[in-house]
């Protein structure tokens, strides 16, 4: 590598400011890289540099450079990407990520699905095309220099190449690149024919040089003759080229006759159709080899025209006739653009804004000619709009609506893997379940055998209705008899535990406020589901009791209207033992009864009376003699302390976040607090934060935790 030369070159092509940010970027990626090697043994910033010098010499513009020397320094080392934020911009950074994440596919590999995937990687990727520019000179720069590799990962990197990489190459209409990949990929995979075409080429090209330089010449005479200024030069076909039409026609090398061919290249359209018509009259054209790809562009945007001529020595050859312009666009497709255009026309906003239009525009020309229309189709059908490409981290390409999420991902592969999803991870990174998916990402779905199920949910999370009616499925699948059963025992058991009557519970609007709630189909889904362990009595009971202490109130409430209407007297202030108002019980801290709690007054010697709530544990070591119900007067005076339990997603902020978000909504926080809670079996990382807030009526309790219960990762929410 020549590093003074590549700097000149730099200076050349860029100058100024530029050459100093793209030198800045340089030093940076040497820092980065320093002691790493390549499998060669040399320094490994050889390598950023040689892909940085591909992309300079096909006229990139500045960006891509940067992004060049920095595209393995997110990988490779420990840069964190703000560093390089800070240094370099976003935009660069969205770049070497774009790079990073190509990086991460890993190609099916299979003939019949190549087409596909390319197509939908492709759109996947279109965010920034020049992401997909850079990695194929950072792929060709891998081949370049593939020597050093061990025979099996020669053959598969070769192999990827072929089928992956070189096809994208063409696609794009960067046909430099593509045949050089195709070439390179050959003398790795087909060693021995590789040898003998390079040999039988070389002689076929010695023995006709003499031709084609008189062929060229007397073309040159006579166009200079009509005054249009060109250049005339034959050219060899490439290797994989004429083996490739060997194998698919079944012919042999001799039997090749186009090997070679002739190229003008001229300064205007209107000299293109002239250089035509003469060399039209200078020989004869064969008949339906004559391509006219300058009225109507080929799919890659690709322009020239073409015509077979016969000789008078009685050999065939081809002539193509384009413009300077349509040349570089041949040479290079889509990277040509950045010479034309200027660089920061290809800021974020265009990209952003419309890429896809931009995909259109280079893609679309004539349908006709197209080769694979349904690809356009595909591009047409404005897909950024309502379709989501993503991965499986083995590459194969999953389409979803926009707005879906892991778990959709998952029923959409296996309704077995969705059953049993744990978690998800996007781009080898643990997320929320229900974080939506963007075009590009490499999803992982983490199961565990032991999982009980989707939990309901999930109903509310998926966007596809494949992935709802599988979990509809699923629940329906559980609902056996002996599920049922179990279920309803321990729901009874457990009400009687905390002192109801389950059936009493059952009856009030509680039970439609779970089904409701829980998304059950009816009351046997919802013992079904206990009973087999998708949820937990606890859930259930907790909405049944909240319902029904509110219909108790109400009743009491109504009660006491009446007896208010007969006394002219309303139970303001202290809590009501009986007939008798206690202005002066306190509240015991064991169980921060709330109204609406059920609750008992535990009257001691000296401390007066304590209210506790009904199931308070700490009822049971105390004289039951002292102990009374009571009930809430209809208002209270003084506010209460409620405790509340708030289990989220660690992640930087969130304590900060959830403690404003209580403030803002008008409560007072006594206490705060919060610590981790370590990373759980699927792989998120728990926090815990215990507040205290001042409460004074039920409905403001239960609008906090709601509130708090809608946040952004939070997890769950419970009073303690
Ligand atoms: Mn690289």
């Amino acid at each position: 590598m020549d590093f003074d030369a590549l700097i000149e070159k730099l200076k050349n092509a860029y100058g100024g400011h530029d050459f100093e940010k793209i030198m800045s970027a340089f030093e940076f990626a040497k820092k980065a890289h320093d002691g790493q090697k390549r499998a060669s043994g040399e320094d490994y910033i050889i390598h950023p540099c040689a892909v940085a010098e591909i992309l300079v010499d096909m006229k990139m513009d500045v960006s891509t450079i940067i992004a060049a020397f920095l595209h393995d320094v997110l990988e490779d080392t420990k840069v964190p990407d703000a560093e390089m934020a800070a240094v370099f911009g976003g935009e660069i950074v969205t770049l070497v990520k774009g790079v990073t994440k190509f990086d991460k596919l890993k190609f099916a590999n299979k003939i019949d699905e190549e087409a596909e995937n390319l197509r939908k990687m492709f759109l996947a990727i279109a965010e920034d095309i020049r992401v997909v520019i850079i990695k194929l000179a950072d792929r060709l720069h891998n081949m370049r220099t593939l020597s050093v590799k061990n025979e099996e990962s020669r053959r598969h990197t070769a192999l990827e190449t072929l089928e992956i990489y070189a096809p994208f190459a063409g696609r794009l209409g960067m046909s430099q690149i593509k045949v050089e990949l195709e070439d390179l990929a050959m003398y790795y995979l087909y060693p021995a024919e590789y040898a003998d075409l390079k040999q039988k080429v070389q002689t076929k090209l010695t023995e006709r040089q003499e031709f084609i330089n008189k062929v060229c010449s007397e073309i040159k005479v006579r166009i200079d003759e009509m005054g249009i200024g060109g250049e005339v030069y034959g050219r060899p076909k490439h290797f994989y080229s004429i083996f490739n039409k060997m194998r698919r026609q079944n012919k042999k090398f001799e039997e090749i006759f186009d090997l070679i061919a002739v190229r003008v290249i001229v300064d205007s359209v209107k000299d293109c159709y002239a250089v035509l018509g003469v060399i039209h009259t200078m020989w004869t054209p064969v008949p339906g080899r004559f391509k006219d790809y300058v009225a109507m562009k080929k799919a890659n945007n690709y322009q020239s025209l073409h015509t077979t001529v016969f000789t008078k020595f009685g050999a065939l050859f081809e002539i193509q006739i384009r413009t300077k312009e349509m040349h570089e666009i041949a040479e290079y497709g889509i990277a040509a653009h950045w010479k034309y255009k200027n660089p920061q026309a290809w800021s974020d906003s265009e990209f952003g804004g419309d890429r896809l239009n931009f995909i259109k525009g280079f893609m679309e020309a004539d349908i006709s000619l197209s080769d694979n229309k349904e690809f356009l189709e595909i591009v047409k059908s404005d897909i950024g709009q309502h379709e989501l490409l993503v991965f499986t981290p083995k590459g194969k390409v999953i389409d979803l609506p926009v707005g879906s999420t892991g778990i959709d991902f998952a029923y959409n592969i296996h309704s077995e893997l969705g059953n049993k999803c744990v978690g998800i991870k996007i781009n080898e990174r643990m997320v929320p379940i229900e974080t939506k998916l963007q075009s590009g990402d490499v999803v992982e779905v983490l199961t565990n055998a032991n999982s009980k199920g989707p939990s309901r949910d999930w109903l509310k999370i998926v966007r596809t209705t494949g992935a709802k009616s599988k979990i509809h499925q699923f629940f329906k699948r559980e609902m056996k008899d002996e599920n049922i059963k179990k279920g309803r025992d321990m729901l009874e058991s457990e009400a009687r535990h905390k002192g109801y009557n389950f059936s009493e519970l059952l009856q009030g609007k509680g039970l439609s406020a779970v089904m409701k709630r829980y998304m059950f189909t009816s009351e046997d889904d919802m013992f079904a589901s206990v009973g087999y362990g998708g949820m937990s009595t606890k859930q259930i009971l907790f909405k049944l009791i909240e319902v029904f202490k509110k219909e108790k109130k109400t009743e009491y409430k109504e009660k006491g209207a009446d007896a208010a209407a007969a006394e002219k007297k309303e139970t303001v202030g202290g809590i009501m033992i009986g007939a008798y108002h206690e202005q002066n019980a306190r509240y015991a801290s064991c169980c921060n009864p709330l109204p609406g709690d059920p609750i008992v007054v535990y009257l001691s010697k000296g401390r007066g009376a304590a209210v506790h709530r009904k199931d308070c544990p700490n009822l049971k070591g105390l004289e039951p003699e002292r102990l009374q119900d009571a009930e809430w007067p209809t208002v209270i005076e003084n506010a209460l302390n409620a405790n509340i339990r708030v289990t989220v997603v660690d992640r930087k902020g969130i304590f900060s976040e959830v403690s404003a978000l209580v403030n803002n909504l008008g409560y007072s926080i006594n206490s705060f607090s919060g610590n981790l809670l370590g990373t759980d079996a699927s792989g998120i990382t728990k926090g815990d934060i215990k507040l205290s807030v001042k409460i004074k009526t039920m409905s403001e309790l239960n609008a906090l935790l709601n509130k708090l219960r809608a946040a952004k990762d939070v997890i769950e929410v419970q009073r303690f």
